[in-house]
């Protein structure tokens, strides 16, 4: 809750004058200050408020300007007392007819403001806030904002927004309060004193990107207008235009930067030749114990002309959960481990193994997944007996449970060249491990969208085809905006015979019954997985799983063998409870979300999710993916402590199983998330739901961009050299693109 109302006042915008005394002449003359000022050296801002706003990771004028709003609320004094609506915001002028402070009967003060309006009066109330009394006295002209409720008949705002009128000024509808992303302890007032300040006292503001010329054929905000817009609004119509130009900017200026770091890599580093011809094909897919679906030939076809190219492969493959996305790594995993490098590309240093061949890398988010993919593959390589026995490829996996020894060993593997394919966690194969001759890494799982990996993979010699797997789909479109030059499969549909999951709703009242039908289906010879939410790094949340647990063991499970894995158990341990898992000797999973990504048991079908109102949507389908896997049709009961009353979040997830309409459903529910996953230093981060709203400007900048390469790949028009700066400080680390300043 805000500590106190406060107006706000753009300085130099071009209407909108409000009452907030004038910031002190000498103070804000006596230093130049620019964007790289400290926030605490502003005036307004103090030790205090700059100490808060760390915590946002606010440190400079810079970063408060780029702190963008949330949202606005509608602080124009329009409404009139015929427009309120109870619990929704309004905003409300009028004159103060009356202050009176009391103590309550809770012993709490009240501080109880009457206006006089259009159409009858208002009150506005603050408890236990003493030195808002001052600020007020009758006559006064104020617009108020926010929430109303009723009140005895009257219609009361309890702790607005306020701004005071100057004399003779009218309340005009044209003033948007921005209001801001916060973080723990850190509140809107502190956000904004630091944003007002930088907006008018920073001598500097950030450099335009864009050539005049190109903002006035694109019909975009020059950077400062655009800047005072998207923090003060000075009509409703400019928070879209100054947004628009923020979006344009963003990922014009990432098409351009993956788009030269494109060419870079065609141009210095070659990707290994791995082709795919019909008989290695064949020898393959005979491994599988089933044929693939059409979806999954179509998208294999794909990574191997996209292997045959001596450029590197970029592919994103999205699928949703249960679509089989496994069988297209390993797929594309055996064909690199198949393919010999030529004479004239051998690294120096003697090879053991010869002939020598390409390595592959598959980089899972989890140890348990490493593992899981790890026996899967083994399994591939043992079950049909062909030409290729188990041993003849070398595989080697790479986790953080092993000993420094064997560590050291299966890195030396790796090194000689020796291990053909790779499993491991991300941080190891990424971090540790130095390869030979590495060809593909895929990286599966991945959630979060971002560019940083590619810097890391870069080799010297020839750089190795990339595959990204995920289960949280994306519209294309959006995805050619955020990777520009990563292509795109999509695994559609599931394997056959797959049933989707009956999903229900269990409330307190059915709680009892939902028991009775879980135990008639273990008792059944039936498995399945109860979920427990955890916070997993605190002592409590170990409690509390532990707690879960003996609460099952006693209580509706008690008949059953149960076993338990937490994010905190030890990776081997872990490992022993998923083996006795798989092998039925144990009927009841007890887990956290440890079993959210990638767990594959097919015969486990059973799923109860503990406080599923804890989990968010993409992550209660995941959840719900572990028990699609079969050919037996998978039942997952969602628990909630609310009654009836509707719930956003678990009604989409009982009502459909389709994981791309949940991902659009999840973008509607949460609002705008973290895109990019990395936030770039002096850059805005993107929002997926803007992206969404906004695909015409990302269509339109990706063109733009693109355009602009053709014609001038180097950016040597010194028009450009804004352009240049801007992208070489933004992306030139991650994408390796120092020279191109
Ligand atoms: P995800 O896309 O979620 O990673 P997986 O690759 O783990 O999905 O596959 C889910 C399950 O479907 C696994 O048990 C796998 O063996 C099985 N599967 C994959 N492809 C096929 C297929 N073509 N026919 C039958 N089952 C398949
Ligand atoms: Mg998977």
């Amino acid at each position: 809750m805000e500590p106190f109302p406060e107006t706000i006042r753009p300085l130099s915008a071009p209407q909108g004058t409000a009452s907030a005394p004038p910031p002190d002449p000498v103070r804000a003359g006596t230093r130049p200050r620019s964007l790289s000022t400290p926030l605490e050296r502003l005036p307004g801002v103090g030790t205090n408020r700059a100490e808060k706003l760390r915590k946002l990771e606010l440190v400079t004028a810079a970063d408060a300007l780029m702190h963008f709003p949330r949202e606005y609320r509608d602080f124009s004094g329009a409404h009139s007392i015929g427009d309120c609506v109870a619990g929704e915001h309004a905003s409300i002028a009028g004159e103060v007819t009356d202050v009176s402070s009391r103590l309550t009967g809770g012993g709490r003060q009240m501080l109880s403001v009457r206006l006089r309006c259009q159409g009858g009066s208002v009150r506005a109330v603050w408890f236990n806030m003493p030195f808002m009394t001052q600020r007020f006295a009758v006559g006064m002209k104020v617009v108020i904002a926010g929430p109303v409720k009723q009140s005895g008949g009257h219609w009361e705002f309890p702790h607005p927004e306020v701004r005071w009128l100057i004399a003779g000024e009218q309340a005009h509808a044209s003033d948007w309060l921005a209001v801001y992303p916060l973080s723990e302890g850190v509140q809107q007032s502190h956000v904004r004193a630091a944003v007002q300040a930088a907006l008018q006292h920073a001598a500097d503001l950030p450099a335009e990107a864009f050539p005049e010329e190109l903002l006035v054929a694109k019909g975009l905000l020059p950077i400062e207008r655009a800047l005072r817009e998207i923090h003060c609004p000075s009509q409703a119509e400019m928070i879209d235009a100054a947004r628009r130009r923020f979006v344009y900017e963003e990922l014009f200026l990432l098409q351009l930067a993956l788009r030269m770091h494109r060419s870079q890599q065609e141009t210095r580093h070659a990707a290994p030749v791995i082709a795919v011809d019909a008989r290695i094909d064949g020898r393959i897919r005979a491994r599988f114990p089933f044929p693939f679906t059409p979806a999954q030939t179509r998208v294999c076809g794909e990574i191997a002309a996209d292997m045959a190219r001596p450029q590197p492969m970029n592919r994103l493959l999205q699928g949703d959960v249960g679509s089989g996305k496994t069988a297209v790594a390993l797929y594309a995993l055996l064909a690199t481990a198949a393919t010999r490098v030529p004479q004239a590309e051998r690294a120096p240093g003697r090879a053991r193994l010869r002939p020598e061949t390409y390595q592959a890398a598959l980089m899972a988010p989890t140890e348990l997944l490493a593992r899981q993919h790890m026996a899967t593959l083994e399994r591939l390589l043992e079950e049909v007996p062909g030409r290729v026995r188990k041993g003849d490829i070398k595989l080697e996996l790479l986790v953080g449970g092993q000993t420094p020894k064997r560590r050291q060993a299966a890195l030396d593997r790796i090194a000689s060249g020796e291990a053909q394919i790779v499993i491991g966690t991300q941080a190891l194969v990424c971090g540790a491990a130095s390869f030979r001759h590495l060809g593909l890494v895929v990286i599966d799982e991945q959630h979060r969208f971002g560019v940083v990996q590619r810097g890391i993979l870069q080799q010297e010699q020839a750089d190795p085809h990339v595959l990204v797997m995920t289960a949280t789909p994306i519209p294309r479109t959006i995805a050619h905006a955020i990777y520009g030059d990563l292509d795109v499969s999509t695994l559609d549909g599931q394997p056959p015979g797959r049933q989707p999951v009956a999903t229900y709703r269990v409330g307190p009242n059915q709680l009892e019954s939902w028991w009775d039908f879980f135990r008639k289906k273990l008792a059944a010879g039936r498995q399945g997985y109860v979920v427990v939410p955890a916070v997993e790094e605190s002592k409590r949340g170990l409690e509390s799983i532990s707690s879960a647990f003996e609460n099952l063991s006693n209580g509706p499970l008690e008949a059953f063998r149960l076993g338990l894995v937490h994010g905190r158990l030890s990776p081997k341990k872990k490992q022993q409870v998923m083996e006795e898992f798989r092998a039925h000797h144990i009927d009841v999973l007890v887990a956290t979300s440890v079993i959210e990504v990638g767990i594959d048991v097919p015969q486990a079908t059973l799923m109860t999710i503990l406080d599923a109102d804890s989990f968010g949507l993409a992550q209660l389908h995941q959840l719900r993916g572990r028990v699609a896997r079969g050919a037996v049709q998978g039942v997952c009961g969602a628990v909630t402590a609310s009654g009836d009353e509707p719930h956003g979040r678990i009604d989409a997830f009982v009502a459909t199983t389709d994981g791309f309409e949940l991902a659009e459903k999840d973008l509607l529910l949460r609002g705008p998330g973290d895109l990019v996953g990395t936030r770039q230093s002096g850059s805005p981060p993107m929002y997926l739901a803007d992206l969404l709203r906004d695909a015409s400007v990302v269509a339109e900048a990706r063109r733009d961009a693109l355009d602009l390469y053709l014609r001038d790949p180097t950016l040597a028009d010194p028009a450009l050299v804004r352009m240049k700066q801007l992208i070489v400080k933004r992306w030139g680390e991650t994408l390796g693109l120092g020279q191109v300043g």
